[in-house]
């Protein structure tokens, strides 16, 4: 027998639904974290712990002569919005969304509750088997991931003093092996201008319309980097406010321009702010009387771990192995708690069921095959790193 034999897809397909059936916003997660450890104790994991956030975190041990392998992703969701039955966890034609099998439907199916299942039942195979691995292998759930990046994954990295030698990220990636992500700066820019009498504008200076054109400007002069793997970076207007508690008629002496830009690993915050100020000093070129400064107001981590690293060859061999091929390497668009564990020394990786493009929509769902091809993934995996 091999591992594959090993794992229990119904009772991984009865748990993934049952994960979504357990709704679990951004701290509210103490229900699906249970539901997780009750799994976790029904399947023999040798430690279980819930924290004080709801991160919840069992372990495998091995005996201590090999490496330590993570296999973790957050076990919120993002609100349901108008999403009809969000809590259903029906298996449901899945035609609708453009796929010939039947599919888990309900929120978080995709992000990420499908491979928060996957990776129990993986590890759990090691035991069911009978295999004494070397090193342990930890799967971990980690709530705050949706509202407040990376509360969760930090507090178990830094309070919890949860480490390893490598980490597999499950956010969904349709099966392909994904190397990382840009990062994102927020950005803010105070514009400032002079107040004077609506009636009379020519004495004043109207810090919306200057800001209105600095938008313009940024957004057609900014030169950004490029990257094979992770995708050319990007930049473009979160939000823009009027800061004034406009009574009388006047004209507005203030505004906030915030500004997403992705960036590369690599580039630092200090760059990232000189350039904002060469761009606003050459747009004071062409736009009198600007007066405009820069600050960083949120930092997302990029993460990039190259295609040599051991556990990406790992993950790719073990890819090669369940699907038959070893596919392209490629990354995510959006960021992930990932580059958090990366941070510390980790090298992560990327891999998980369904496709991230129906993250966050009305259509959140996750066809069945990927759980068995995920779970065996990740399987083989933890043979090959922790074995
Ligand atoms: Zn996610």
């Amino acid at each position: 027998m091999d591992i594959f034999d090993y794992l229990k897809f119904d009772d991984l397909v009865n748990f993934t639904q049952h994960l979504v059936q357990t709704p679990s916003e951004s701290g509210k997660e103490k229900k699906v974290a249970q539901a997780i450890a009750q799994e976790m104790e029904k399947l023999h994991f040798d430690e279980i712990q819930v924290d004080e956030l709801n991160n919840v975190i069992g372990r495998i041990k091995g005996d201590g002569t090999g490496a330590t392998l993570l296999l973790n992703g957050h076990i919120d969701h993002a609100e349901p919005g108008a999403m009809p039955e969000p809590y259903s966890g029906k298996i449901i034609d899945g035609s609708r969304f453009g796929v010939a099998e039947p599919v888990i439907y309900g929120r978080g199916a995709v992000d990420m509750k499908g491979a928060i299942a996957c990776m129990v039942y993986a590890a759990a195979a090691m035991k069911k088997a009978g295999i004494k691995l070397k090193g342990d292998v930890i799967v971990a759930g980690n709530p705050f991931e949706e509202e407040s990046a990376a509360k969760g994954v930090l507090y178990m990295l830094d309070h919890d003093g949860i480490t390893a030698d490598y980490a597999i990220c499950g956010e969904a990636t349709c099966l392909n092996v994904y190397v990382g992500h840009r990062g994102n700066a927020e950005v803010k820019i105070t514009v400032k201008g002079k107040m004077s009498h609506a009636s009379n504008p020519g004495r004043g200076i109207n810090a919306v319309v200057k800001g209105a054109e600095l938008v313009t400007f940024i957004l057609q002069n900014y030169t950004l980097p490029k990257h094979d793997l992770l995708g050319d970076c990007t930049v473009t207007i979160l939000d823009f406010v009027t800061a004034t508690s406009r009574k009388a008629p006047v004209v507005p002496d203030r505004c906030e321009i915030y500004v997403d830009r992705r960036f590369l690993p690599g580039e630092t915050k200090e760059q990232i702010m000189q350039e904002f100020r060469e761009l606003i000093n050459k747009a004071k070129t062409q736009i009198k009387d600007l007066e405009a400064e820069p600050e960083i107001t949120k930092w997302g981590v990029a993460l990039y771990t190259p295609p040599e690293e051991v556990i990406v060859e790992k993950l790719v061999a073990a890819r090669q192995k369940v699907m038959g091929e070893a596919g392209k390497l490629s990354a995510w668009i959006f960021g992930t708690d990932g580059a958090f564990v990366a941070e510390r020394g980790i090298p992560t990786v990327g891999f998980g069921p369904g496709n991230e493009y129906f993250a966050h929509t009305p259509e959140d769902h996750l066809p069945i095959s990927h759980l068995e091809i995920a779970a065996k993934i990740y399987a083989q995996t933890v043979l090959e790193i922790c074995g």
